[in-house]
């Protein structure tokens, strides 16, 4: 209920006649608010070029309209925001999140929904405003969806996994805390975890140490059409050549993605598949730093500062360098084949402009990388009509930045205005 009015009149107590009109004056009961947003340069996510003076309106949650600053209507009422200096940019999308982002399973559920709300506030704070999750224990995610949808945790929006589906074969039944054998389970896995709230399914097709897949064919083609019957799309982690058994037996996208041959790069393009690709999760063993670096830091700038740093030293070991620039070839290879390139973390909260810097260093263009950690990944994993793109009907996940990113990608780290479902989280601070 809005007070507003009614304070108004019992201020006027001897003017009465007046009230009538302060009420008119007033919005009505629960409509949505409405901005407007004037950008003085636009990257909508889609790919396209840079607009110039770009007008974008916002009503409730969703953006109502997208166009020139020319002949623009601001309805009345509406909050004006000028970005008229700076270059505005859906919210990044990690298309690789894990809320939790530690394989420490000995760690109750209260002290890791600390370690999420962590993450999750440096990941906003940092730009991204949508994680994309591929597998979480406990179903987290799905708890932190519910957290943040509330207002109690500030963080992206999430679209959540639940846990991993794997099977007892291969080395993850080791590290993770469930596994689901025989197509049975897996069917019985993934219609429990759609019943909790999950949005899709991941896959832990293979361990990426050439041990290759660790499902019967009748495993693999239960958890697809499991899930297609569910309307849940399915991601598979896998390298080499379990990329190809992946999108042989319909998976609908595949992450990492490292170590292809021509035929798998032509079988993903033909299914209009892509990859999500993961840098920084290469330099694990430098994770320790993370929390170092995070205790050192009050803003993004900072903190992406803190770890182009940690992973320059990284790349001065010559095999860590030599791998790199393997995977940029492959990564060359990709975009070439017009396969859709993704990005994502796999765990790095609030490191989605590290991807992308790493994709700019792998020979994408700046404007192709943003366009990687926006509308593709969105597009990629199905969640477009909601994300990725500045157009009518999506969320308003609305991000700015004060240098031009589309000419030097590092600028993403000087983030000046935060919109998420609408809601204007500028003032938002680091801890
Ligand atoms: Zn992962």
């Amino acid at each position: 209920m809005n007070l507003r009015p009614l304070l108004f009149c019992l201020a006027l107590l001897s003017a009465a006649a007046g009230c009538a009109e302060a009420q008119e004056a007033s919005p009505p009961q629960g409509a949505a608010p409405v901005t407007a947003i004037r950008a003085g340069r636009l990257i909508d996510g889609s790919g396209g070029p840079v607009v110039e003076n770009a007008v974008i309106i916002v009503r409730g949650e969703r953006i109502e309209s997208v166009g020139p600053a020319a002949g623009a209507v601001i309805p009345g009422g509406a909050r004006v925001v000028d970005l008229s200096r700076h270059t505005v940019l859906p919210g990044l999308i990690d298309g690789h999140a894990h809320p939790y982002e530690n394989l420490n399973w000995g760690v109750p559920d209260a002290i890791r929904m600390g370690y999420i709300a962590q993450g999750m506030r440096i990941s906003l704070l940092s730009g991204t405003t949508t994680y994309y999750v591929l597998g979480e224990i406990h179903n987290m995610d799905i708890v932190a969806r519910g957290l943040v949808e509330q207002g109690r945790l500030a963080g992206p929006r999430i679209y959540p996994s639940g846990h991993w589906i794997l099977t007892s074969r291969g080395p993850w039944g080791e590290v993770f805390d469930e596994t689901y054998d025989g197509a049975d389970a897996i069917r019985a896995k993934i219609r429990e975890q759609h019943q909790a709230g999950a949005h899709h399914t991941k896959l832990m097709l293979e361990d990426g140490a050439g041990s290759g897949n660790n499902f019967t064919r009748e495993e693999l083609r239960a958890a697809v059409e499991q899930s297609h019957a569910l309307g849940m799309k399915v991601t598979a982690h896998a390298y080499g050549d379990a990329v190809r058994v992946a999108m042989e037996a319909g998976v609908d996208a595949v992450t990492h993605g490292n170590n292809l041959t021509p035929e798998t790069i032509d079988l993903l393009k033909r299914r209009r598949s892509g990859i999500v690709v993961t840098h920084t999760i290469d330099f694990q063993p430098y994770y320790p730093e993370r929390w170092r670096v995070a205790g050192q830091t009050t803003n993004a700038k900072e903190w992406l500062q803190g770890w182009r740093d940690v992973l320059a030293r990284a790349r001065r070991e010559p095999s860590v360098e030599r791998a790199f620039r393997a995977r940029a070839r492959e990564l060359t290879a990709l975009k070439a084949a017009g396969v859709i390139v993704a990005a994502g973390t796999d765990n790095g909260p609030g490191l989605m402009q590290i991807e992308l810097e790493y994709l700019v260093d792998s020979g994408f263009t700046p404007l192709e990388a943003i366009t990687a950690g926006t509308g593709a990944t969105a597009r990629l994993l199905g969640i477009d009509q909601e994300v990725g793109t500045i157009q009518r009907g999506r969320f308003a996940d609305i991000i700015a930045v004060s240098g031009r990113p589309d000419q030097d990608i590092k600028a993403l780290d000087q983030l000046s205005f935060l919109m998420a479902g609408g809601r204007d989280l500028s003032g938002l601070s680091w801890k």
